[in-house]
């Protein structure tokens, strides 16, 4: 089922969660024995983000680099195939432009089709690690909204080879990504919730955001959003915080501010363990108020930890 039905069919806010692909070499069994305490709060889909290439250098020893590209993270197809398989849940593959041709894109979504899995999660991706700015494939797209007309225009039955005649339609449900703080490169918000109009108009289906740590900008991006004739459904994305390092990585990394009353309890910490404890109070906390405010599905970021996202879904759903 497409994640706009479970929403739609939901008599209460439901539970969901993104996890990533094992790192190359990793087998599945960790990923599956993270997502398996989860289950016991029913999510009806699970996100598998997809990571592009990456540049390694390894040295020749004549100080001379080599330069080579890998994906340290592949399989997400794969991985979304095996976790619908192994728990009967739906799953919610992330397609980026980064690193990929239409064409490589095409042969992805027909693999999904063939898999019966039908949401997908569209996004740009961003810069390789040592690049300053996105550079889009030769043959693939510089913006999600442009990933996201190519689906739509699979969802006709239009693919990239013109020629093919009859082809089978898909039928994706279509996510995008939003930013309650602002994307890093939109010049404004103003300018940033102007694109995120474009990609609902050109048949995005749901938004689901960044993550955000204070819940009142989510609540007026939100109105900002309806404002402007947002009518989709707007999932917020949450990450407790669990490490002293997280208080300076996620700002950096995400560009997001933390409110001084988390910042104020987090200095207090002297272990990790004590700002693991303040961080799911801190979710727990933003997604109670979520759930009053009327969200129809709340989302964890787990990067590849279940242990904090389990004890929050057990004290709210
Ligand atoms: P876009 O919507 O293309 O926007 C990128 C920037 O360009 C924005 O500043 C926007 O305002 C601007 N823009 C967009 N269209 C135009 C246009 N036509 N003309 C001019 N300016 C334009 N990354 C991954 O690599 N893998 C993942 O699995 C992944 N999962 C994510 C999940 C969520 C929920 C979120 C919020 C992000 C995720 N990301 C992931 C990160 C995402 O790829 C980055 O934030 C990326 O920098 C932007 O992606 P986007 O889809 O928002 O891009």
């Amino acid at each position: 089922m497409k994640v706009t039905e479970h929403i739609a069919n939901a008599k209460k806010t439901v539970f969901s969660f993104e996890i990533l692909p094992p790192l190359k070499g990793q087998n599945i069994k960790t990923l599956f024995s993270n997502i398996e305490p989860l289950m016991e709060f029913k999510p009806p889909f699970i996100d598998v983000t997809y990571h592009r290439e990456e540049y390694v250098y390894r040295d020749k020893g004549n100080g001379l680099l080599e330069k080579r590209t890998t994906r340290k993270r592949p399989g997400t197809v794969g991985i979304c195939a095996a976790i619908k398989n192994r728990f009967d849940v739906d799953t919610v593959p992330h397609i980026i432009c980064g690193g990929f041709s239409k064409e490589e894109t095409e042969n992805a979504l027909i693999d999904l089709d063939f898999l019966g899995i039908d949401s997908v999660l569209i996004l740009r991706g961003d810069p390789i690690k040592s690049e300053a700015k996105f550079i889009p494939d030769p043959n693939g797209h510089a913006y999600a909204i442009d990933l996201l007309e190519q689906v739509v225009q699979m969802n006709k039955g239009r693919y990239v080879d013109e020629e093919l005649k009859d082809a089978t339609p898909t039928n994706f449900c279509m996510g995008v990504a939003g930013y309650p703080e602002k994307h890093f490169e939109a010049p404004s918000m103003k300018s940033d919730i102007k694109i995120l109009k474009k990609k609902v108009e050109a048949g995005a289906d749901y938004v689901v955001t960044q993550m955000f740590f204070d819940n009142q900008k989510f609540f007026d991006f939100v109105e900002t959003c309806r404002k402007e004739g947002i009518n989709v459904p707007i999932i917020p994305g949450l990450k407790p915080i669990t490490s002293l390092k997280q208080m300076t990585a996620l700002p950096r990394t995400f560009y997001l501010d933390l409110p001084d009353e988390l910042v104020d309890q987090l200095e207090k910490c002297k272990t990790n363990e004590e700002v693991k404890e303040i961080g799911i109070e801190w979710c727990i906390q933003q997604s109670k108020e979520l759930i009053n405010f009327g969200t129809p599905c709340l989302h964890y970021y787990s990067m590849g930890k279940s242990d904090p996202i389990y004890r929050i879904a057990k004290n709210i759903f």
